[in-house]
């Protein structure tokens, strides 16, 4: 039952967090809580490849532009000064291009991470996108102050040190994009018994 709800998800520490220096700090907080390390590698992705990592339907961006509409209206900053439209679509767009420009530019580290109900448990532990809204505890709270008033205002995406896949099908689409079948290992971790042999 238990083991049925065991999923892969896909996490990459953005440039921001591995030029910080706290790779470690973030695969800490996975492998304490209990997740596993499938697949990992360091990368310096290119333009092209981080264009197809975001998606692109209007649907995603409209999504990510409301994100920073919505930071603009409750700071009383005029969307139009920043982007010359309050049209959310045209925002996401907008935020998508600054996105490509900086995940591309420089190493990233992309990884699988594996355990129960991973997906939901990793950004749990990553907190929501932007920075000021994430709990102390959280890898974006603590580390980061951004919003979109701060990162968006000056013309750059949210500087949030960590991407998750926001749910199943981003991360089989994700997984899919970064790694080849025969990058994920098979390994036990010592505490598995503990969470998953039944007691019955
Ligand atoms: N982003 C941004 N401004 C926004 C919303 C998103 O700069 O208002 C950037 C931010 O870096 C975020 C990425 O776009 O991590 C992808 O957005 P998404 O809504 O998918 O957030 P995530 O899944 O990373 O929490
Ligand atoms: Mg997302």
């Amino acid at each position: 039952m238990a083991q049925k709800l065991v999923e892969r998800t896909f996490v990459m520490v953005k440039p921001d967090g591995v030029q910080r220096g706290i790779v470690g700090d973030c695969l800490r907080r996975f492998e304490n809580a209990g997740l596993k390390i499938v697949a990992m590698k360091l990368v310096h992705p290119t333009p092209a490849f981080i264009e197809k990592h975001y998606p692109s339907d209007d649907g995603w961006l409209r999504m990510v532009g409301e994100k920073s509409a919505s930071t603009f209206r409750d700071l009383g900053i005029p969307l139009k000064q920043k982007f010359g439209t309050e049209d959310t679509l045209e925002i996401g767009k907008q935020i998508k291009k600054w996105l490509v420009k900086y995940i591309s530019s420089g190493p990233v580290v992309a990884m699988a991470i594996e355990g129960y109900r991973a997906i939901e448990n990793v950004r749990r532990i990553t907190g929501p996108t932007k920075p000021f809204e994430a709990a102390p505890g959280t890898i974006r709270g603590d580390y980061s102050l951004d919003d979109p008033g701060l990162g968006n205002a000056l013309s750059r995406p949210l500087l949030n040190i960590i991407h998750a896949s926001g749910n199943k099908g981003e991360a089989d689409n994700e997984l899919a994009l970064w790694f080849r079948k025969d990058d994920f290992m098979t390994y036990k971790r010592l505490d598995e018994d503990m969470w998953y042999k039944d007691w019955s």
